[in-house]
């Protein structure tokens, strides 16, 4: 189990986040600490584990026996599917965008990345730009799906990029979504889901296709809403 996360701070343009970290049970929290203690951004493996533990977090064993069973058994399945020739798709992240509606916002992302992954794989997640990016003047933006895809595209950064030409946040997840499909149609069939915000509060969420819809909840005013997104294809 490796675990990547990261958080972003929209009025200081700043991110902390932690990749590849071993054995600890809440990796956002020690990316937060990488953005609040030191002057990195990013900090990988065995680093990174070494600076949970400077931080006091406990190592454990962050394998259920549920999942320690389905391990065992993907690994003496000859037929299993693998990132050297057969990948699955079988992945799950947390991320958020929020502003306190007076103009600062923030988004944080967390995840164990892909079942079966390489060791030393490093997903979108922890890539500032791509599993989020946070910009008082602009907005928030997160993404989850595929990494491996989404990281070549700079999700996160590229919505920003497209509200800061004065698309709302939902015409930029669109317009982000459109584009990777249209580089190349293969992707119409890519995980990818995209969630975003403005300052003002107003948000956004689209997944590329209906076979991997995004739910998402929306907090706002002391009531939690759990939505559906649109999906392009
Ligand atoms: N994006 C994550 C990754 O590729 C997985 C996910 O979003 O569920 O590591």
């Amino acid at each position: 189990v490796e675990l990547d996360a990261s958080i972003m701070d929209g009025t200081r343009h700043r991110a902390g986040a932690v990749a590849s970290l071993r054995d600890i049970r809440n990796p956002i929290s020690v990316a937060r600490l990488v953005l609040e203690r030191t002057h990195h951004t990013t900090l990988a493996g065995e680093g990174a584990l070494r600076f949970a533990l400077q931080m006091g977090f406990k190592p454990e064993q962050l394998l259920t026996p549920e999942s320690l069973k389905k391990w065992l058994d993907w690994k003496a399945d000859p037929k299993r599917p693998t990132f050297w020739q057969n990948p699955s798709e079988n992945h799950d992240t947390i991320g958020m965008v929020a502003t306190d509606g007076k103009g600062h916002v923030v988004a944080g992302c967390s995840t164990s990345g892909l079942a079966w992954k390489i060791p030393g794989r490093v997903g979108d997640t922890p890539l500032v730009g791509c599993g989020v990016y946070a910009d008082d003047n602009i907005g928030a933006a997160t993404a989850t799906g595929n990494g491996d895809l989404m990281s070549n595209y700079c999700t996160s950064i590229s919505i920003i990029h497209y509200m800061a030409r004065g698309a709302s946040p939902q015409e930029a997840c669109v317009a982000l979504l459109e584009h990777i499909a249209k580089t190349d149609p293969a992707n119409r069939s890519g995980d990818v889901c995209v969630l975003a915000l403005n300052a003002g509060g107003e948000v956004g969420a689209a997944a590329m296709h209906k076979g991997n819809r995004l739910k998402y909840a929306l907090w706002r005013e002391g009531k939690s809403e759990l939505l559906e997104s649109i999906a392009l294809y």
